[in-house]
């Protein structure tokens, strides 16, 4: 019984297509091969095909245009084996007369129905096979050369079995030459694609640490043909993390010590700029006098104790720091490290590097966006609750100060209870703003929307500030534009930002002045705009004047009573609302405060 067939394993033969190989030359030179078979060797048919995967694919063939579809059929490599069983062996010839095959062969094989028909024992005859195994430097199948129909009608002789003998091994080499290339030329090709992979995995905007460094463990493996793959990211006051996976995405634990290695092999690759390969076996690479043999030794172990034959170890980093360690491993069985891919690894391990500055970065930010969240949170809160435990004492004040009224006081006495009037009143109002505050800037309560026309709004509160602007002896003038100026919105939130700007248009201009309020619509927008030419605003304090607490410098404006919550809650209603404020001012010529705002 013959051994099993076994095809080559690698050089990820099974992805070449069927009769398709990439490099055309190599074809050329196995073609040359049969035809000159077919010429020197007289035979009216010969035939090469190699093991891809587990099926036989003819490269090459030479004979008859009636016998060619025959010969191109791809068959299993185990169609081989009854013949093998039962084949006369001449060396890698093997000879299976037709008298000796008492079933029919499975596969496609040729029958020669021509030649001379000679007669007697060594008549060749037209279901004889006469195959060439050949194999590689391990004994395993790689390829079979066939020939068919000898035009002297003979079953080879001892001179014709030598000549077959060495077309057979020169078949042989040029076969394991051209798998070589041809694995050469798809390591190429992948190492290349790997790279653009890795780049596209390790480069969305958002993308974090550890999605970095998980994204890209398959496109790595599976452009370099690799078994498995460490990656660790270490970088200035972080401790080093990172995974060690196998071709199918597990974590493979690495013991603790693994981290220093990686981490001084980093540090060291990313000083000299090269790729590193360390291999259990002798080999070019074991020995490298950049690196400390204890050290190399130290890696060798880690991966005989894995059941790994070598790796491929680059450093990820950027400019002159040096972020992490990279290292693509391969079993016994792999093929040996390319200098196309240890070149490719480095540039990997740069483009890497840039992806974790980014990743890094962009975490810090996250971190820090967080805490100022938090930050943020805790003063809504606080401001909440403060505002909510002021109300009631509050109530209570101002209920006591309703019951004083009907109270007749001395003059003096009557004083204070005016004083404590305004006071309560001012309280209250800073009270409600602060509450009005918290509610509308908090992010967990939108807005409820419902069609509101903006012209009724202006006109109402227009009216209701009209009394206070006719008692400073302020003209007020309103003008609405365009009758549909509807817009989804909360109407208390809009009668509020309204009311805020007409209140601080009156309070901020001097008896005689002029406030306009101008509602209209721009194309989309619903552009309302409330102007005064009164105090104006100086430049240094426009930019500053939608923050809460905000007062102006100016000591006219300061004279006037206010919060400073004003504005900060116009500013908050209108991004509420999907729309924008802005300001025109200047100081002693007026103010111009232009709101817009989507319309329905
Ligand atoms: P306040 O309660 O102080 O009015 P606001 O937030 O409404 O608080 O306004 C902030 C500051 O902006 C005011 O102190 C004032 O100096 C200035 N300001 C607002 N509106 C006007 C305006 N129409 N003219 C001049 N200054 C204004």
């Amino acid at each position: 019984m013959a051994e099993p067939l076994v095809g080559r394993p690698y050089g990820a033969p099974e992805s070449i297509g069927h009769g398709a190989w990439s490099d055309s030359s190599a074809r050329s030179v196995l073609q040359l091969m049969v035809e000159s078979v077919v010429e020197l060797g007289d035979f009216l048919v010969a035939t090469l095909s190699v093991v891809l995967g587990d099926k036989l694919v003819t490269m090459a063939y030479a004979g008859p245009e009636e016998f060619r579809k025959a010969a191109m059929a791809v068959d299993p490599v185990t169609v081989l084996e009854p013949v093998l069983d039962q084949a006369e062996s001449w060396g890698r010839f093997h000879f299976l007369a037709s008298e000796d095959t008492d079933f029919d062969l499975p596969g496609t094989w040729i029958e020669t129905a021509s030649g001379p028909g000679l007669a007697g024992p060594d008549a060749w005859r037209a279901r004889d096979v006469l195959i060439g195994v050949l194999k590689d430097e391990d004994g395993r199948l790689c390829g079979v050369l066939s020939v068919d129909s000898p035009t002297s009608g003979r079953r080879p002789d001892t001179q014709q079995k030598h000549l077959l003998e060495r077309y057979a091994a020169q078949a042989e080499r040029a076969v394991l030459t051209a798998f070589e290339r041809e694995s050469l030329v798809q390591r190429v090709a992948h190492a290349e694609s790997a790279r653009r992979l890795v780049r596209a995995a390790s480069m969305p905007a958002q993308a974090s640490l550890d999605a970095v460094l998980s994204n890209i463990h398959q496109p790595l493996v599976e452009g370099f043909g690799a078994s498995g793959s460490w990656i660790q990211a270490h970088g200035p006051g972080t401790e080093p993390h990172g995974y060690a996976r196998s071709r199918g995405g597990e974590i493979v634990l690495l013991p603790h010590h693994a981290q220093e290695i990686g981490h001084q092999l980093g540090a060291m690759l990313w000083k000299e700029q090269r790729a590193l390969v360390i291999t259990t076996g002798p080999g070019p690479f074991t020995r490298d006098h950049d690196f400390p043999e204890p050290l190399l030794d130290e890696a060798r172990a880690l991966l005989l104790s894995l059941d790994l034959h070598s790796m491929l170890a680059v450093a990820l980093g950027a400019g002159p720091e040096c972020l992490g360690f990279l290292a693509l491993t391969r079993r016994a069985q792999d093929p040996s490290w390319s200098e196309v891919e240890t070149s490719s690894a480095l540039e990997i391990g740069h483009d890497l590097g840039a992806a974790l500055t980014a990743a890094r970065a962009l975490e810090r930010e996250r971190h820090l966006v967080d805490e100022l969240q938090q930050l943020d949170d805790y003063r809504t809160h606080l401001i909440e609750t403060l505002s909510h435990e002021m109300r009631t004492p509050l109530t209570v004040i101002s209920g006591n100060l309703e019951m004083l009224q009907d109270v007749e006081l001395e003059p003096e006495a009557e004083r204070f209870r005016e004083a404590i009037n305004r006071g309560t009143t001012r309280m209250q109002r800073v009270v409600d703003d602060l509450l009005l505050l918290a509610q509308i800037s908090h992010p967990q309560q939108p807005v409820e929307r419902s069609p509101l026309d903006v012209a009724l709004a202006v006109r109402e509160v227009s009216a209701f500030v009209e009394s206070t602007a006719l008692a400073k002896g302020l003209s007020l003038q309103v003008e609405v534009c365009d009758d549909d100026l509807s817009i989804l919105g909360h109407a208390a939130e809009i009668d509020r930002m309204l009311s805020n700007l007409l209140s601080n248009a009156v309070k901020y201009t001097r008896r005689g002045g002029t406030v306009r309020v101008r509602a209209e619509r721009h194309d989309d927008l619903v552009v309302l705009e409330v102007s005064d030419d009164g105090l104006g605003i100086s430049r240094a304090d426009q930019s500053r004047l939608f923050t809460s607490f905000f007062r102006t410098t100016n000591p006219d404006a300061l004279r006037e009573s206010g919060t400073g919550l004003g504005l900060a809650i116009v500013s908050h209603i209108v991004q509420r609302h999907g729309g924008t404020v802005e300001v025109a001012s200047r100081l002693g010529e007026g103010s111009t405060f232009t709101v817009c705002l989507p319309v329905r």
